[in-house]
């Protein structure tokens, strides 16, 4: 209904006056000048800042800015409430219609914010002669709605951040096995339609659990984000590098046309790993075994072709880890197996299903047994026989190796003590240890526990790898030392494998090298493996250390050795290792002959 002049005359009753005056949204009349002919009680107060409702009548928006303007005279960039009011008016006008505005501006020091419905108003003929208005304080409002878009932001940003966490490692920020099977599957799919090939490459860095125990957490977290680093940088923008925690890690490489170009893409990053990464004081040597499953022949399933590319890896890192391998369906049988051995080994130390066999080291010269390597074996109800190489690089990863090296230790020292006992004169038994024991505090409490007279020390030998030596030399010297002054005699594992420094080979408490069989593989007819031993042998001499040959399976590997003066001897050529039963016969015929 429009409002009509006369009708404001005619209703402005005491009733109306009461109303208005008691509301509190703003109310006015306007002519088309812009100019009030009626306000409200609310309008003075909260906007136009009139002592009561006679003052605004005859005058306009612009005057109320002004003097507003001027109260505020430090504000110059202040925009005053009445300076947006008159052109809203005018709209209304000529759209001759009631509207809805939102308008703000500076009242009293404040920004207002109202929301405003203006109409035309007309005399008795219906023709336009101005404006009713009703403005309704929103500030509060709009406070909430602009801070709900801020807290609104925030989550968004916050939600984000979470997202890429779930989807991306901690360490690295690189895509982690969720975002990485999702992408495969988007690569999967791309593949189907363009008709073309996906390289799944499953790698897992080789030793790098031995740096992370022998240097510290913060050594192999930088090693990581290095190799990272060193991978991405030798790939396409359009392959994804992922890391799956620990030492794994996956890539997704596009549009490969045969298993050549894989090989290369591989060879080349491997290549990339010869240079040593530089970590604080440490230089050290990081090689990786790589499994690789193709799309489409391998399979089309994204969860299967990552589990056929870690079986492949699996197999690479058995036949000698820092190579690559395709995967192949016999790798299937041997991952179950895997599977299975894993679960099998639990019970392996419950029901006493580890055994230790002893290989005899033997004085070539004299013929006769100086001493023992005790070597675990599991006997399986089912499979029967199992080898260390399968059974200790899964017992490293579950964490049980501790666990099962004291099964070891305590059986190879009863049994030893007993042969002592009985006047067997089995010489000293050799055990396989990694440094991270010789680091626990309650290690050496242990073996003392075993070991019912202190003599006995001198009668035992600790192996440790060279490898493991050498990554951290000064740190090894000191816990050696520690060894070596109880009376315990070391001996440097595979020696030759390793990148040992002479310098620190000197300071080293240690009393053995034991050659590696790689070297004594190929003596004497391979000329670099027998220079290679031969020097070995030598520097024992110059450092006062004893050496022993291992792997030694022929009369000509023997007799090399015997001319180069080596004459401790471990091999099939004299025993294959043995059960305590059958070492007791050997020692009752060889020892006491
Ligand atoms: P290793 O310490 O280098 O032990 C020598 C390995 O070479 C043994 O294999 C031994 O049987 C084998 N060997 C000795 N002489 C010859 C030979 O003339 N020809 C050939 N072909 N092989 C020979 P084994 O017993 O299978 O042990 C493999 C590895 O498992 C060991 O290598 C050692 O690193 C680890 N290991 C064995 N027992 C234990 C243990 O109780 N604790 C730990 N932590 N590791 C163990
Ligand atoms: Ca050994
Ligand atoms: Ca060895």
């Amino acid at each position: 209904m429009p409002y009509r002049l006369y009708d404001l005359k005619k209703h402005n009753s005491g009733l109306l006056d009461l109303l208005t005056e008691h509301l509190p949204d703003m109310l006015w009349v306007k002519d088309l000048n812009g100019k009030y002919l009626y306000v409200n009680k609310a309008i003075c107060d909260g906007l136009l800042m009139a002592n009561d409702t006679k003052e605004p009548l005859g005058k306009d928006d612009v005057f109320f800015a002004l003097r507003e303007r001027k109260k505020h005279s430090d504000k110059p960039n202040w925009h005053t409430f009445g300076e947006l009011c008159f052109n809203s008016d005018q709209v209304v006008i000529d759209n001759d219609k009631a509207m809805k505005f939102e308008e703000y501006g500076n009242v009293k020091g404040k920004l207002l914010h109202l929301e405003v419905y203006k109409a035309p108003f007309y005399d008795e003929n219906g023709k336009t002669i101005g404006t009713v208005g009703t403005g309704r304080d929103i500030t509060q409002l709009k406070n909430i709605q602009s801070n709900l878009e801020k807290s609104l932001e925030v989550l968004k940003i916050q939600s984000e951040q979470l997202e890429f966490q779930a989807n991306h490692d901690a360490l690295t920020s690189l895509p982690n096995r969720v975002l990485f099977i999702d992408r495969l599957n988007q690569s999967i799919k791309i593949s189907k339609r363009d008709k073309n090939s996906i390289a799944v490459l499953f790698i897992d860095l080789d030793n790098f659990k031995e740096i992370n125990d022998s240097l510290g957490h913060h050594v192999g977290d930088q090693i990581l984000i290095e190799v990272s680093k060193r991978m991405h940088s030798k790939m396409r923008l359009s392959d994804t590098l992922s890391r799956f925690g620990g030492d794994e890690f996956a890539i997704i490489l596009n549009q490969i046309d045969d298993n050549d170009n894989i090989a290369n893409i591989i060879v080349n990053g491997m290549k990339s790993f010869k240079e040593p990464f530089i970590i604080e004081e440490h230089t050290l040597h990081v090689s990786m075994s790589v499994g690789i499953s193709i799309y489409p022949y391998d399979s089309a399933d994204a969860n299967e072709l990552l589990k056929h590319a870690d079986a492949a890896m699996y197999k690479a890192k058995h036949s000698g880890k820092n190579r690559y391998s395709f995967y192949n369906e016999d790798m299937t049988k041997e991952a179950s197996k895997k599977v299975y051995i894993e679960t099998e080994l639990h019970k392996a130390f419950k029901n006493d299903e580890l055994l230790v066999y002893y290989q005899p080291q033997v004085d070539a010269i004299e013929d006769k047994i100086i001493g023992m390597e005790a070597l675990v074996r599991w006997e399986h109800p089912d499979m029967g026989f199992i080898y260390p190489d399968e059974f200790i690089p899964l017992a490293e990863n579950m964490g049980l190796i501790v666990e099962l090296d004291k099964i070891v230790i305590k059986k190879a020292i009863e049994q030893f003590q007993l042969w002592y006992k009985m006047g067997l004169n089995p010489g000293k038994l050799s055990l396989n240890l990694s440094i991270k024991h010789l680091e626990e505090e309650g290690f050496i409490k242990y073996i003392k526990s075993l070991v019912s007279d202190k003599s006995f020390f001198t009668k035992l030998e600790f192996e440790i790898t060279e490898t493991q030596v050498m990554r951290n030399p000064t740190q090894s010297i000191n816990i050696l030392k520690d060894i070596h002054d109880l009376g315990i005699s070391v001996a440097i594992d595979d020696f030759g494998t390793g990148y040992s420094s002479l310098a620190y080979l000197k300071r080293l408490p240690i009393n053995k090298l034991k050659i590696d069989k790689s070297f004594i593989d190929n003596i004497p007819n391979n000329p670099e493996d027998s220079a290679i031993a031969k020097t070995i042998i030598d520097l024992c001499r110059s450092l006062s250390l004893d050496v022993i040959a291992e792997g030694v399976e022929k009369e000509e590997q023997k007799e090399f050795l015997l001319n180069n003066k080596c004459h401790k001897i471990q091999g099939y050529l004299y025993s294959k290792p043995i059960s305590s039963q059958d070492m007791e016969i050997l020692l009752n015929t060889k020892n006491n002959s």
